[in-house]
């Protein structure tokens, strides 16, 4: 397959004259999503009201999402399902993965991974009340600290701040190799560069839609567990759907068969027919092409806005096997900058406390599109346009 990037941008319903560098953190408007969601809503909620869960599939809906997910990650069939956000799904892995290994106590994680992670396992911990305790080193000393006291990795691939990418098949051989789980979390991975997870040998994975996936605000999370785990996790989170026979109202809980039973409760039925109109898209694009896009994006714009922002330090690896699909760029006025960048309508995004964030999306962005960002970034280097109070105040999100 080879993927014709101009007509998948061409898919996107893109706000004239903007360039979005932010489809990392939210994922644009696909055309076909408005009129999918319309038809969910009339011709299925609307005609067929509760017989739209047996006549519409709205049941079946989260393995049927779940098994084309599963292409864009390299697992298989039947090994993926959606539902919850990703930190409910992070809090699922984790208890399943501790339950599974159950003579250790520590969860290994780094010190860039999303905060959300963090908490999750903290609140875990806490809940447990068993001696179980959050680990987190520098990311660059994850490998090194994978011994055989840790149960299980919790680890981001791709650092949400910094751009930073993990070698995934080397941390996964040495938790093995140390008796020790993992859990990858693909929130910058999934949509944004090709990932081998039966390759690998990862035992859970879980990630987010509406990133570079572009299921809209609120899409549905998603969870992996490897084929020879998945009839032994005992789900912490044993909702009806996950149960054997959600319809036989049994008042005792028996899992599911395989990852069925990481299913909780009533599915998000219209995010997931924006989802699915997204993933039609998807359906067209090769991983291999997309990540060699992406390369070519992230270059082209490390390499003109070093040669016209010399204040501006480039946080994200230089190296292409160390980084996901963004750029980040560090500086003390980072917040104004970004803020002015927006104003004048190229959007990316500000994280704290000085990180200038673009994320670079095949999909809908081309080279024309970093130019753009570039030439426009440079100006309002060059004449401080950031210098201006109405760029200083912070909304609540950044
Ligand atoms: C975006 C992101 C989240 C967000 O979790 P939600 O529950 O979907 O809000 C969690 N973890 C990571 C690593 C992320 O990048």
């Amino acid at each position: 397959m080879t993927t014709d990037f101009a007509a998948t941008k061409a898919f996107f319903d893109l706000p004239q004259g903007v360039t979005y560098l932010d489809g990392n953190s939210l994922g644009p408007l696909p055309r076909a999503a408005a009129a999918r969601v319309a038809a969910t809503i009339t011709d299925e909620w609307g005609q067929m009201l509760i017989g739209g869960w047996n006549k519409a599939g709205w049941m079946d809906q989260p393995s049927k999402v779940g098994d084309r997910i599963a292409r864009l990650i390299g697992a298989a069939a039947g090994t993926v399902v959606m539902g919850d956000t990703l930190s409910v799904k992070v809090y699922q892995a984790l208890a399943s993965a501790l339950d599974l290994n159950p003579t250790r106590r520590i969860i290994l994680s780094d010190t860039g991974n999303f905060p959300s992670d963090l908490y999750m396992a903290q609140g875990l911990c806490r809940m447990l009340c068993q001696g179980y305790e959050l680990k987190t080193v520098a990311p660059e000393d994850v490998l090194d600290a994978i011994d055989d006291t840790i149960a299980v990795t919790m680890i981001t691939e791709v650092d949400y701040r910094t751009g930073r990418k993990h070698d995934m098949a080397a941390i996964t051989a040495r938790a093995h190799a140390a008796g020790a789980l993992t859990i990858w979390d693909l929130a910058h991975t999934a949509g944004a560069l090709p990932v081998d997870l039966a390759g690998t040998g990862a035992d859970f994975a879980v990630g987010c839609t509406y990133k570079y996936l572009n299921s809209g605000p609120g899409g549905p999370a998603f969870i992996y567990v490897a084929p020879h785990l998945a009839n032994k996790v005992n789900p912490a989170l044993s909702g009806w759907l996950g149960h054997d026979a959600p319809f036989a109202f049994d008042p005792d809980y028996r899992p599911g068969p395989g990852i069925e039973r990481m299913r909780v409760g009533t599915p998000p039925v219209l995010q997931l027919a924006a989802l699915e109109a997204a993933l039609d898209i998807w359906d067209q694009v090769d991983m291999a092409d997309l990540r060699a896009a992406s390369l070519r994006l992230t270059d082209q714009f490390i390499a003109e806005v070093e040669a016209s922002c010399p204040t501006l330090a480039l946080v994200t690896p230089r190296e292409q096997s160390m980084r996901g699909s963004q750029v980040s760029f560090s500086h003390p006025q980072g917040y104004a900058i970004m803020q002015a960048l927006i104003a004048h309508r190229v959007i990316g995004d500000f994280r704290a406390p000085d990180i200038l964030r673009f994320g670079f999306t095949p999909l809908f962005t081309d080279a024309a599109d970093v130019t753009r960002a570039a030439e426009t970034l440079a100006r309002i280097m060059a004449d401080k346009l950031w210098d201006n109070p109405v760029y200083m105040t912070r909304a609540k999100v950044t």
